[in-house]
């Protein structure tokens, strides 16, 4: 899966929601979330984060970022 990180916080664009193909972004506190479950693993919103907001899980230490972006997808 790929996770929204706290470089997200204040973004103002819409870039990633727009071309996710499964629509699995989710409105947090005050920044995006992506549904870790949804989320197809397909890539390409990675590089329309102009935040550099979007990671893959497979990066180090991602775990916190996984449950916080599966916490707050499901908030709703
Ligand atoms: Fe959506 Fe693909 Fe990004 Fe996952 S990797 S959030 S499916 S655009």
């Amino acid at each position: 899966t790929y996770v929204v990180v706290d470089n997200c916080i204040a973004c103002k664009y819409t870039d990633c929601v727009e071309v996710c193909p499964v629509d699995c972004f989710y409105e947090g506190e005050n920044m995006l979330v992506i549904h870790p479950d949804e989320c197809i693993d397909c890539g390409v919103c990675e590089p329309e984060c102009p935040a550099d907001a979007i990671r893959p899980d497979t990066e180090p230490d991602m775990e916190k970022w996984v449950e916080f972006n599966r916490k707050y997808s499901e908030a709703w």
